[in-house]
């Protein structure tokens, strides 16, 4: 992707030549994206993706890349990250309709202020609302799909329609999203139950204390890095089966949680790929269970 291409598309927002990704994922990994693009709103947003269709020109849509392992290699089209138009939160009652690219973490803020709860167990979680929507974020048992009415959505030949809960096929840790990349969320309707603000701020804060004291935080991660198989938690699994610190170049598994690789300075994608399978043959060996990741690898 050349200024040539950069001329010929239009928009308001930000346009870049030759991003390096480990600016833009929580693990600090990740080549360069040929072309990265922040369209400011709906109009920006159809404007990329009717360039990146004419010129059949691959995309992916990022959020605060904290569930993302990008390869060394970078990636070969255009990136795109929702801007300023698509950070607003509207709200009526006890439902709120929020843009895909409010950090979950402002939204959390504005419903404990407006005494809304709900999202009270995915405090702490470093992502979008649009990728937690994607990966279906959750904690202690609680999940963000349970909290939507339906999500408005863009695809690749800039068609615009609305899926209900139930059209988005909500897994552990998945949903359509996932299996059909041409597709761009851009607003969320949640429904969130009143609740007293003094119970929500006191839950918010528990969570937060079990986090802390389990997770990582001080070295660049991106959470857990293998789902949970049934029955066992991963992080179990590894724990026993002597990973715990184990490493490939800076790459590390955290003594904290199992479940948890992080980076410890320098370390590329193939150095986190290389300790994931590790310790999937050594969870195999012992546990005869075949781990599989949970972060995406580009
Ligand atoms: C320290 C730490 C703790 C974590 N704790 C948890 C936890 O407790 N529970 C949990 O579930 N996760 C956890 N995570 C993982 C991660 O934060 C979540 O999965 C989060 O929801 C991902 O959001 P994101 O904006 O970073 O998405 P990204 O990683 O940027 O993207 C995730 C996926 O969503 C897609 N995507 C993003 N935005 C859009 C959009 N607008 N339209 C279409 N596709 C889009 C991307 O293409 C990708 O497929 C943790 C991560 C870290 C680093």
């Amino acid at each position: 992707m050349q200024s040539r291409e950069k001329r010929r598309l239009r928009i308001k927002g930000k346009i870049v030549i030759n991003q390096p990704m480990k600016e833009l994922t929580s693990l600090k990994i990740g080549g360069l994206a040929d072309f990265f693009v922040i369209p400011e709103d709906i109009d920006d947003l159809k404007a990329v993706l009717n360039f990146c269709t004419q010129e059949k020109i691959p995309f992916l849509v990022i959020g605060n890349g904290s569930k993302l392992l990008i390869q060394d290699e970078g990636f070969k089209g255009v990136v795109i990250k929702l801007g300023e138009g698509f950070k607003k939160i509207r709200n009526e009652n006890e439902e709120l309709i929020v843009g895909a690219g409010v950090n979950l973490s402002s939204l959390i803020d504005f419903t404990a202020k407006k005494g809304l709860s709900g999202l009270e167990s995915l405090i702490g979680i470093p992502g979008t609302l649009g990728g937690a929507v994607v990966r279906n974020a959750s904690a202690f048992g609680e999940s963000l799909s349970q909290r939507i009415i339906w999500a408005k959505v863009l695809d690749r030949n800039n068609s615009g329609f609305t899926l209900s809960r139930k059209d988005m096929d909500f897994d552990y840790r998945t949903s359509i999203f996932l299996k059909n990349k041409d597709l761009i969320l851009v607003e969320v309707k949640l429904s969130l139950p009143f609740d007293s603000k003094e119970k929500i701020i006191s839950r918010l804060k528990e969570t937060n204390r079990k986090k802390i004291q389990t997770q990582p935080l001080s070295f660049p991660s991106a959470g857990c890095i293998f789902k949970n198989p049934s029955f066992y938690s991963a992080g179990y699994l590894i724990q026993s089966t002597g990973c715990l610190g184990m490493r490939v170049g800076d790459a590390q598994v955290s003594f904290q949680h199992g479940n948890f690789i992080i980076n410890r300075g320098e370390a590329q994608a193939k150095d986190i790929i290389q300790l994931m399978e590790k310790i999937r043959k050594k969870v195999k060996e012992k546990f005869n269970i075949l781990l599989e990741p949970e972060v995406e690898i580009i």
